[in-house]
Parts: structure tokens; sequence; C-alpha cells
């Protein structure tokens, strides 16, 4: 009762139902499980699966940039949102944690390092590379730090639609938003030392690159996790369909990776991702190059189709059916990220080949003849017809 008690004091909930003074709510009050209930899914129509995240407005900051897509500009997405990011060489995206989401990131272009902490006081420090993809379990400390040469882009994911800075914590935030008299006695140094600190948020920072890590680390001086948070996507060797390949990197490939799954598809001109659905996770999807058309069928007669092309973000909300085409000349380069460690999908050619001819002719009411050349198994990525 406590907590209901709280929740009306903060903005005029409705008893048993899901309406929500949205307007009233605190910003703390946004986060799952006390945000809003979304909408866009209740409708008779469905609801925008595309949100063009490249054409965005750019946020400048010392040494790099970002872009976010979050419930704000896109409603449907409520399980996951993404952040596009770039740091020059030297730029370090600063020590922070996330109360609210584990991070998954793929790097598109470039090179940069990322330190971390976790709760037994273990940490890793490792560079990564184009196709490389790190997880940060929620809420462990981490940095992103541009290496060179040229701009390190790259792409971030979180688990939870609500995503925002403000559920971000930064350590010149709080170092600032700390007494020096307190910072003196916690570090054992004077009050002083923190006079040039700064008293707000650095979010990046420019500065030297960093040398390069010793090949043969000096005795003890690591303190490794057992689990590393690095995993090489694109250096993994894909799985082959007649339409494309795909690499997967679930908690089975990459265990630390407990509540995300990644995914790089390429698929040929002409080639499909055949309808599909994934029982336990919404899907968030990066377009890396090609052009693409993608449907999703929500039930009650509903499927809507866009055009998907480089920058755009594409999102199917858990259970959803969709299917998707390179309708481009060239290769189609996509990332989709799941909001589960394990992986799961259903594919529309494995379903019906796992039941016999004579139960598909009565449930379409067909020749069973019909169903004679239909595959055996699933297809996953078809080629062109
Ligand atoms: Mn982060
Ligand atoms: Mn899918």
């Amino acid at each position: 009762m406590a907590e209901i008690s709280r929740r009306n004091v903060l903005g005029g909930v409705a008893m048993g139902g899901l309406l929500w003074n949205t307007a009233a709510l605190s910003t703390e009050s946004q986060q799952p499980p006390y945000g809003p209930a979304p909408a866009p899914l209740d409708g008779p129509e469905l609801p925008s699966f595309r949100y063009p995240l490249g054409a965005q407005k750019t946020e400048q900051f010392n040494g790099g940039t970002a872009k976010e897509a979050n419930v704000t500009g896109f409603p449907v997405s409520e399980k996951l949102a993404g952040v596009y990011m770039t740091l020059e060489p030297g730029a370090l995206r600063e020590l922070h944690w996330h109360a609210n989401a584990a991070e998954w990131a793929y790097v598109i272009e470039g090179n940069c390092r990322v330190t971390t902490i976790d709760p037994a006081g273990q940490w890793e420090i490792v560079d990564f590379g184009p196709g490389d993809i790190w997880y940060f379990p929620r809420g462990h400390g981490h940095s992103i730090q541009g290496l060179g040469p040229g701009t390190c882009t790259f792409l971030l994911v979180f688990d939870n639609g609500y995503f925002s800075e403000f559920g971000t914590f930064s350590i010149s935030d709080w170092v600032g938003h700390t007494p020096p008299e307190v910072l003196a006695k916690t570090f054992g140094v004077p009050a002083t030392t923190f006079a040039d600190f700064p008293k707000k948020e650095v979010y990046i920072n420019t500065g030297p690159v960093p040398p390069p890590l010793p090949l043969q680390p000096a005795p003890d001086s690591q303190n490794a996790p057992p689990l590393t948070h690095r995993y090489r996507l694109r250096a993994a060797k894909p799985e082959d369909f007649a339409g494309g390949t795909e690499r997967k990197a679930s908690s089975s490939e990459f265990p630390i990776s407990t509540t995300m799954t990644g995914a790089l598809l390429v698929i040929k001109p002409g080639g499909v991702r055949e309808p599909h659905w994934h029982p336990h996770a919404a899907e968030w999807q990066y377009y890396l190059k090609g052009s693409a058309r993608m449907t999703v069928f929500g039930s009650h007669g509903r499927a809507l189709t866009d055009e998907f092309g480089v920058g755009d973000v594409g999102y199917v909300p858990q259970g959803y059916g969709h299917y998707i085409e390179n309708t481009g000349s060239d290769e189609l380069h996509l990332l989709a990220v799941f909001n589960n460690g394990t992986y799961e999908a259903i594919s529309l050619t494995g379903w019906m080949a796992a039941n016999p001819d004579l139960l598909l002719a009565t449930n379409f009411k067909v020749p069973q003849a019909t169903f004679a050349n239909f595959p055996k198994g699933p297809v996953v990525i078809a080629e062109q017809g």
C-alpha cells in the first residue's frame, strides 16, 4: 500500500487501470515498472516501427557527439533504446553507470578502449575495433575512450526503452556534488585537492590518446573478471543461409551478455529474412548498409510495411511477426538486438514444415498437393525467387 500511496502523491494514477497523468510524474518515476503504459499497440492501426535516428539532431560535446532513440521520440520502443555516438582520438566518455539498463554496443568504425568495474571489484581494460561488441551489466561502472586513428563511431543499445541520461550516473557529477571535506576524509588527502575538479557533469572530455595496452601485463597488475566484456561479432564465422548470413552473440557465445542478444545480418540482393517471430524478446534494429523493407504483423488483420535505409532504427514488439526484404542492388547489413540473453525465433517455413500436409490443406482449404514442394525445414534467409 505504501507504494500505491506514493504513486498517488506523485501524479494521479487511475487505480486498477493503466491511465497515468504523465505530466505530473517526476522524472524518477518514469522508469519501469512505473512508466506510463504505452497505448501504441492497442489501436486498430499499428504505430510506426521506424525511427530515423540518423536524421535526428546531433548533440555536440567536447570531443564527441551523441544522438538518442528512446520512447520519447519512438513510442513503440518501450523495451530497448539506443544512442549513436562518436569519439575523437583521446576523447573520453567519462566514468559512469546506468541505473536502469544494461549496455550493449557495436563498433561501426574506428577504435576505442573501455574500462569496467564490477561489484566484486574486478576490472577489465580492453580495446575494441570495427565489428566488435561489448556488454556491460546494469549498474556496472565503465568508460569509453577514442584511440584513433580517426573518429570512433559506435552504436549503444540499452534494454530499457525509457533509458535516458536521467538514469546515467557520472563520476564528475557525483564528485562535483560531494563536499570537499567528505572527499578529503574518503581519499585521505587535503580538501584543497579537489578545488579544481569540475562542478558539473563532464560527459565527454578531450585528452591524450592513451598508450597501447601491454601484450604481457606485469605481475600483480590484473584483477580480471571471469567473463570478458568483448566479443568479436563480425570476425565470427556466420551461419550460412541461401539468401545471406547471420552472426549471433547470445549468452551462449558471449556469456556475460545475460540480458541481451545481438545479431549481424547480411542479406543478399533480393533476399528476405523470412517471416518469423521471437517468443520472448523485442527486437531493436539498426540499418548499417543498403536498403530494406520490413513488414510487421500485429494480429487482428494488422500489418504495416515501411522502408528502411542507413541510419534508420527499426523495432518489433515481443511476439510480433515480421520479415525483412533487401530492396537494393547491394548487400543489406543490419544489427538486430534483443532484450533477452537467450535467442529464440520461430520461422513460418519451419512451423509449416513441422505440420502434416493434410493439416495444412485443412487449415488453408486448399489441396494437399499444394504443399508438396514446400521447404522441409526453416529457410531463415531466403534467396531471390
Ligand atoms: Mn554507458
Ligand atoms: Mn527478427
